[in-house]
């Protein structure tokens, strides 16, 4: 059991001042009375991993849940709009080939008509083989690349057919979310952390730095990549790898100027010989990055690859390693790991502040329902739940790379490599019928909302082929003549 209403006054503190240190700040001075005292410790000798500049469906609610301005937000942080993504070369490795992951939303024709658990607007689409974004009515300014004034003003009329969500500056957006937190009384203290002292029970009772000792009752371990308190002594959490499916494991990130005159409102990801390469498109730059395989291609070959790329010299920040994978258990007593720390997969989709904000979601559901006083059951309901969403999330992207291209050693290893059973359960599913939410709904366990709609698998799935045009035909089939024609109709009206 955890108490965290007894003794009075409690002592939360945040280790780690990225962004998720100081999102779980904000969120947790929210949540508990002003007597709790929420403090966090970061290192500017350390600083942050300064990428991860696009946030998912669930970014902007986060920020009105925690009352935080948006348009003081934008300003702040350099913000633009991201609806989507834009997958450039997964099927051929051309120039030409291009398709378009939007974030849907629930509100257009194709969402409201489901008939048996399928919606036929979209098998239609499907079995013709529609360009499937082209019913948002969003995606023609993406693809005129259109300003942010006319994104705001279609925005404003509610007839985009988007979630929208925000790109922003890793730097700004960690900034101001600490300028916010420091202006809610949240406390701080920049020190590096050299030891974390548990109890003989387990739990974490202080932190050391060369000078201080810091008492705690709840700490989050928001330490990025370092990990500093959940893959250590006293904790030990197992670490589940999924690198047997998602081959990438390395990055370089550098910045770039814009290749088109507007940001483009979408992230692009773009094939490279031993990967692929992120753009995201701010106001000023566009932050991007080239993530592959250290087994396939060396940093300086990188480098190159997309100096050739781009007929201009780049200058990487840094270089990123990571193991894709996640912790089984990221919440164990009192600590909780949030963030980077907790697990991390690879950009593809840009997941991670995502799944960072769905788990302080959850926490805040679990803390606030037990009255700050939750149950051994309580903290393994969550872990289960975190690890099926890191469990859906390894599926999806493992999706994206069954995309038939085989023409590098890269690609070649990427098409050898094996399915998860329960992607590949849905793959063999999906052979004979449309995606629909009974596949999705138990990757999402305990009262965790799902991260993928059945109309966001369908948006890659139709498009690299694992959905063939067939699966869409044979929903239709079982419709009444007048809906199977009204079907057909509004597909090629698309198609057209
Ligand atoms: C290549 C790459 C691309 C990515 N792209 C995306 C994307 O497009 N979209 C997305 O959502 N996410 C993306 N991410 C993930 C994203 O960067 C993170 O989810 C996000 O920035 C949150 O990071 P964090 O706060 O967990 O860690 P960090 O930003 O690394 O913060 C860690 C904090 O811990 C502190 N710290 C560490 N050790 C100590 C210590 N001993 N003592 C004191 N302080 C310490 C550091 O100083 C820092 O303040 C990407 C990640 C990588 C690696």
């Amino acid at each position: 059991m955890l108490n965290l209403r007894n003794p009075s006054p409690q002592r939360i503190v945040v280790l780690g001042g990225g962004t998720a240190g100081w999102f779980a700040a904000i969120a947790l001075r929210r949540m508990f009375s002003p007597s709790v005292e929420i403090k966090v410790v970061e290192s500017s000798k350390i600083g942050i991993v300064g990428v991860g500049e696009g946030g998912l469906l669930n970014f902007i609610g986060a920020l009105h849940h925690n009352n935080i301005d948006i348009n003081e937000f934008v300003r702040e942080t350099g913000a633009t709009w991201k609806w989507g993504f834009s997958y450039e070369g997964w099927r051929t490795g051309k120039e030409d080939d291009r398709f378009f992951h939007l974030f849907a939303s629930q509100e257009t024709p194709v969402s409201r008509w489901q008939e048996r658990g399928a919606w036929p607007y979209l098998c239609a689409m499907v079995s013709q083989q529609a360009e499937l974004d082209s019913y948002i009515e969003a995606s023609r300014l993406i693809k005129n690349n259109a300003t942010q004034a006319q994104a705001a003003a279609l925005l404003d009329t509610k007839n985009a057919g988007i979630v929208p969500s925000f790109h922003f500056d890793s730097y700004k957006l960690a900034g101001y979310l600490k300028k916010v937190a420091l202006s809610r009384g949240v406390q701080h203290l920049d020190a590096v952390v050299d030891e974390v002292v548990f109890d003989e029970k387990g739990f974490a009772r202080e932190l050391r730095t060369a000078d201080e000792r810091i008492a705690l009752d709840f700490l989050i371990d928001a330490t990025g990549l370092s990990r500093k308190v959940i893959g250590k002594k006293g904790m030990e959490s197992e670490w589940v790898s999924f690198k047997d499916y998602l081959l990438m494991d390395c990055a370089i990130p550098f910045y770039m100027p814009h290749p088109q005159p507007n940001p483009m409102l979408v992230t692009r990801a773009v094939t490279m010989n031993a990967g692929w390469m992120w753009q995201i498109p701010l106001v000023d730059r566009v932050g991007a990055g080239y993530v592959f395989s250290s087994k396939y291609l060396r940093e300086e070959e990188a480098v190159k690859e997309v100096e050739q790329r781009l007929g201009y010299a780049i200058e990487p920040h840094k270089t990123l390693r990571f193991d894709p994978g996640c912790f089984r258990k990221v919440w164990q007593n009192n600590v909780m790991a949030l963030g980077l720390s907790s697990g991390f997969v690879e950009p593809l989709e840009a997941t991670s502040i995502g799944q960072m904000l769905e788990q302080l979601h959850s926490f805040e559901r679990v803390i606030t329902s037990s009255q700050g006083v939750v149950s051994d059951s309580a903290i393994r309901e969550f872990n289960e739940a975190n690890f099926t969403s890191w469990a859906c999330i390894r599926d999806f992207l493992r999706m994206h790379y069954d995309c038939g291209r085989n023409d590098t050693p890269l690609w070649q290893a990427v098409a050898k490599s094996p399915y998860p059973e329960s992607y590949r359960a849905l793959r063999e599913v999906w052979q004979e019928r449309m995606p629909r939410m009974v596949d999705v709904e138990n990757y999402a366990i305990h009262g965790w909302r799902g991260i993928f709609h059945p109309i966001n698998w369908t948006l890659i799935a139709a498009p690299l082929g694992v959905l063939p045009p067939e699966a869409g035909e044979m929903e239709l089939r079982r419709l009444t003549p007048q809906k199977y024609a009204e079907a057909q109709r509004y597909a090629a009206e698309v198609k057209n």
